[in-house]
């Protein structure tokens, strides 16, 4: 029989339907609370199998914890806010600039945002149903219903009244399209190579003829020139070149060197020398001449130490990457000139340098990245223009020294690919300083999985910058914040009921909350005068950072359900919400609720393509859910998801690879057919006391043990692998063969139906249709219904469990030993022996009947024998021991053969069996890890006929199949006369399920031979 997926997936997902039985699991009344949080995907994009993944991890968790007993929050949700959506409609509108969103009109913008926002999770909710996700039975939430936005604005107020909540100026990255302000994190994974200009450039030193070399790759930045930087410790020289005195440092040189210009060294000094010497303006425009009149500007300062980069310890250790924290100078002179254009008002590092020195810092560029007013001639100009402008100015007046291009990588906006710039802009801010001890206290009782996380997230933490959280845009929560044009005193509303009583205009009960509403609502200030509200809107990692009570309306609608849910048991996404999500809810949390929101997180690793490329559409290797789900199929594409590596790592993902996933789940459906067809649950107690029956017994129970373990720690590959492995090899391979004389017994069924309720619900949240299927079909119940399997330990036998080990193990030794000898396996075997110590002995004595039925021996024997040398593997061994190894390499030559496990300690020192070479002195045999084996191949007359059986039984066998008959079916046996088959007759009927047998032959079906012997034979249908 072959197992079809499809197939399968349809009869399931139509039997949920008339039974109601996700229903019946996501509206479960009793149990303990589960609060699995539905990180919020962009609803706006199509899914992919990276989503498909993290889909399948969520509710992987979901099922096994239901099954474990507790009543689990499954909600789904969608972020529907933000900068995304509105870049579509802007495209569709063909907006170029901001102030075209004014033209349409802001309502007409946000009717358009919203239609784009909703409508698109139909598809998600879709794909969830079709890869069995409970989640897709619920009404997801959404963060742009009223009901979540009021929420926000209650949160704003909570933050304010702690006084975390403050306005400020500050320069941040800007896009000039977007017109607006973006947060650092927002930034890291947005960058371009992009070509820029590199111009060094002249500053006349204030009263003597000599110059300061500076390169910049950013005029557009020079109007807003305040300071030239030198490194305090580094040697600078004065040189004659081109006709000009020039400084640069001595290191710097170099650049000379490669422009092939000769100089001649005047002079040589430390750059602390120059600390305060004043330079000219290098623009004559009204800013510099404002900047001029303070004694503060156009000076020489001299560097700081800043933090660079932080490198995590546990970090360095996983990737033996080399470094150490960066302090660098701001002044770091393996590039440019060794001397530093500084203008606080565009850019991170030069706003540090000049709060420390107290300079001014202005920052003419308005919200379109354009000059403003006081850069005089350059007014109105975009950057690319005011580059090339400004280049040109320079070389009129003979103050640029040299010119080209350079490709580097910039920061882009993460929406419209525009290149960002660094703009000074008025910011609401919440500030982390008050915050992070907390954080990073809270940080340790979080569960994180896998634990390496907490150490990146704790560092991320320690370095986060105040969060800019408004954004200039329209799509989202509006800051709820209104100020009075007269006196300018500030009010926050916290909810809309609040905002109705206090607004000068009359409000209707149920009005959106949305920036074109709220923008003409006006409230009454205690002075008189008129209070408007502050533009913008929250940024969406605020919208998502407020999800756990958000998304249930909390504290206006599910007060006491929030209550009880709160805080939020278990988190599962990608590796990047490190620095996003997770990170905006653990702010929101304790700003708001003084406690971390979650107890357990765990992030998952990239999906790549196959050949372990990002995903990207412009490659076009994307891999679209839809596609994939329609190729393999549900089950087939989530077990591939969970069991090709850990959760945690990336994954190359492989349609090729997830078919031989198919093939394994295929030889489990055969396995059930099997059962199936021989068997009916029954109640009956029998007692089990073959070896056989009770190590298949003490293997699965030992199996849900680890499992279960696996399952909590997020070690989803381990569980499916260690099932998968269990089903294909012990049961279906090796159980199944050692019961085939007794296969109808009570025993056996009584085994075989335990084992597969167990394993069948292990592997139930990973494969939720089969499982389904087939559990049904032997057991009646839906299987997600039930709860996870219990470990019956009196029936773990662990010592019996290592004895098959060995006997698996020394059957696989005899089988390539056959190989070597050329006896098919089919063809029984005289004898074997067993060489190793007295331990294998026993071994031998206990389960000899075990590696008989497995090698198909006729007879095993054993002999003690020392024939056998452990000698170290030294290319093993070299690489994990280093200058030990030969202390090691002493203390494995002394082993003994009793020795040898999975894992050794010798001394201090951990082994595995991998780190020796297990041989033996002679050349006969073939070894295993404790010894070697042998066989006799004497073929005597019983033997040859015993050979000539087997052969016959596979003709037959293989004659019933080409016919098509079914297991179950009985024959009628027609053989030629022969004295000799006779004495195998009973045998021989029932391996091929004949009802009798007939001397004689009416058709015949086929003619065996082996060596001398030779048989016609043939059968009917009964
Ligand atoms: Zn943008
Ligand atoms: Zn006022």
């Amino acid at each position: 029989m072959q197992y079809n997926p499809k197939d399968v997936e349809e009869k399931i997902q139509k039997k949920w339907e008339t039974e109601k039985i996700p229903e019946k699991i996501i509206n479960r009344k009793e149990g303990k609370k589960f609060y699995l949080l539905d990180g919020p995907p962009y609803v706006n994009a199509s899914p992919h199998v990276g989503h498909i993944k993290t889909t399948t991890y969520k509710d992987v968790w979901g099922k096994f914890k239901f099954m474990q007993g507790f009543k689990v929050w499954f909600q789904p949700g969608f972020d529907c806010g933000g900068l995304p959506i509105e870049n579509k409609v802007e495209k569709k509108f063909g907006i170029r600039e901001k102030k075209d969103i004014y033209k349409i009109g802001i309502d007409k913008f946000i009717e358009e945002c919203k239609k784009f926002a909703i409508g698109n999770e139909k598809e998600w909710m879709d794909m969830y149903k079709k890869i069995g996700a409970w989640r897709g039975y619920l009404a997801p939430y959404l963060t742009s219903e009223n009901y979540y936005r009021e929420s926000g604005w209650w949160a704003v107020k909570k933050i304010y009244e702690k006084g975390l909540l403050v306005p400020g100026e500050k320069p941040n990255f800007w896009c000039p399209h977007c017109e607006t302000v973006l947060s650092g994190y927002e930034v890291t994974d947005a960058y371009r190579e992009l070509k820029s200009p590199s111009i060094f450039i002249t500053f006349k030193i204030r009263d003597r003829s000599e110059y300061l070399l500076v390169w910049t790759t950013t005029p557009w930045t020079l109007p807003a020139n305040v300071a030239l930087c030198v490194h305090p410790n580094e040697k600078y020289v004065k040189v004659e070149t081109k006709g000009k005195k020039i400084i640069i440092a001595e290191k710097r040189l170099e650049f000379l060197d490669e422009l092939c210009l000769k100089y001649k060294i005047l002079d040589k000094f430390e750059g602390k020398k120059l600390d305060g010497l004043k330079y000219e303006p290098l623009l004559d425009i009204p800013l510099q001449k404002e900047l001029e009149k303070t004694n503060n500007a156009h000076r020489i300062i001299l560097s700081i130490p800043l933090m660079k980069k932080r490198v995590a310890g546990k970090i360095k250790e996983k990737k033996e990457v080399e470094g150490s924290d960066e302090f660098g100078h701001l002044v770091d002179i393996s590039t440019g000139t060794g001397i530093v254009h500084i203008a606080p008002g565009h850019g991170a590092e030069d706003h540090i340098i000049g709060e420390y020195y107290g300079l001014p810092s202005p920052s003419p560029v308005d919200e379109q990245g354009k000059l403003k007013e006081e850069t005089g001639i350059f007014k109105n100009l975009k950057i690319d223009e005011a580059n090339k402008q400004i280049s040109d100015y320079l070389e009129s007046r003979d103050l640029l020294f040299y010119k080209t291009e350079l490709m580097h990588s910039y920061p882009v906006c993460w929406r419209c690919k525009t290149p960002l710039i660094y703009r000074k802009s008025r910011q609401w801010f919440l500030k982390l300083g008050p915050l992070k001890k907390k954080i990073l206290k809270e940080i340790n009782s979080v569960k994180w999985l896998p634990d390496f996380v907490k150490e990146q997230y704790s560092n991320l933490v320690q370095n986060s910058p105040d969060w800019s959280i408004v954004r200039q845009r329209f799509w989202g929560i509006p800051l709820p914040i209104w100020i009075c044009k007269k006196c300018k005193s500030l009010k926050i509303i916290s909810s809309r009921e609040e905002l109705r009583k206090k607004s000068i205009e009359d409000l209707p009960e149920d009005f959106d909350i949305s920036v074109s509403v709220v923008d003409n609502i006006h409230l009454k200030c205690e002075c008189g005068g008129e209070m408007e509200r502050e533009s913008g809107i929250m940024d969406v990692w605020f919208d998502s950072g407020i999800a756990p009570f958000a998304s249930l309306g909390y504290p206006f609608k599910n007060k006491d359900l929030f209550e009880s849910l709160w805080p939020v048991d278990l988190i599962d996404e990608s590796q990047d919400q490190i620095r996003g999500w997770f990170n905006s809810l653990m702010i929101c949390g304790i700003s708001i609720f003084g406690e971390a929101p979650y107890k357990t997180i765990c992030t998952n690793g990239w999906t790549l393509d196959e050949k372990g490329e990002k995903m990207s559409k412009s490659l076009g290797n994307v891999i679209w859910a839809k596609e994939a789900y329609e190729e393999i199929g549900a089950d087939v594409l989530r077990l591939h998801l969970c069991s090709t590596n850990a959760p945690w790592e990336s994954l190359n993902f492989s349609l090729r690879e997830a078919k031989i996933i198919k093939n394994n789940l295929n030889t489990l459906y055969n396995l059930v057919s099997f059962v199936k067809s021989y068997f009916k649950d029954s109640n009956k107690t029998v007692d089990i006391k073959e070896l056989s029956d009770l190590w298949l017994l003490s293997k699965i129970n030992s199996l849900v043990k680890e499992i279960t373990e696996d399952m909590e720690n997020f070690r989803f590959h381990h569980a499916t692998r260690k099932t998968m492995n269990f089903i294909i090899n012990d049961f279906s391979r090796i159980y199944i063969k050692l019961v085939r004389d007794r296969a109808e017994s009570e025993e056996v069924r009584e085994v075989m139906l335990y084992t597969l309720k167990k394993v069948l619900k292990l592997l139930a949240p990973f494969t939720p249709f089969l499982s389904e299927d087939l559990y049904t079909g032997l057991f009646e119940k839906s299987i997600h219904l039930e709860s996870w399997p219990k470990v019956d330990e009196d029936k773990i036998n662990k010592d019996l469990e290592e004895k098959f080990e060995i006997g698996k193990e020394i059957s696989e030794a005899i089988n390539s030993e056959r190989q070597k000898q050329n006896v098919r396996l089919r063809l029984p075997i005289k004898r074997a022996t067993v060489f190793g110590s007295p331990k294998i002995k026993e071994i031998v004595e206990e389960i000899g009947e075990i590696i008989k039925i497995l090698s198909n021996l006729k007879d095993i024997g054993f002999k003690e024998s020392e024939n056998v040398e452990i000698k170290p593997n030294f290319a093993k061994i070299g690489k994990k021991f280093g200058d030990k190894t030969r202390e090691v390499a002493d203390l494995i030559s002394k082993m003994k053969l009793d020795d040898v496990k999975d894992k050794i300690k010798l001394g201090e020192f951990e082994l595995e069996k991998e780190d020796l070479i297990i041989r033996q002195k002679s050349l006969e045999g073939t070894s295993f890890s404790k010894g070697y084996v042998t066989l006799d191949l004497t073929e005597d007359e019983e033997l040859k006929e015993e050979r000539f059986l087997r052969e016959l039984i596979r003709e037959i066998q293989k004659k019933r199949k080409e016919e098509k008959l079914n297991v179950l079916d009985k024959i009628t046996l027609f053989l030629e006369d022969r004295e000799f088959i006779k004495k195998f007759e009973e045998n021989l009927k029932k391996e091929v399920g004949a009802e009798k047998i007939v001397y004689g032959l009416k058709e015949k079906k086929g003619e065996v031979s082996y060596k001398d012997i030779s048989l016609g034979f043939g059968f009917e249908k009964e």
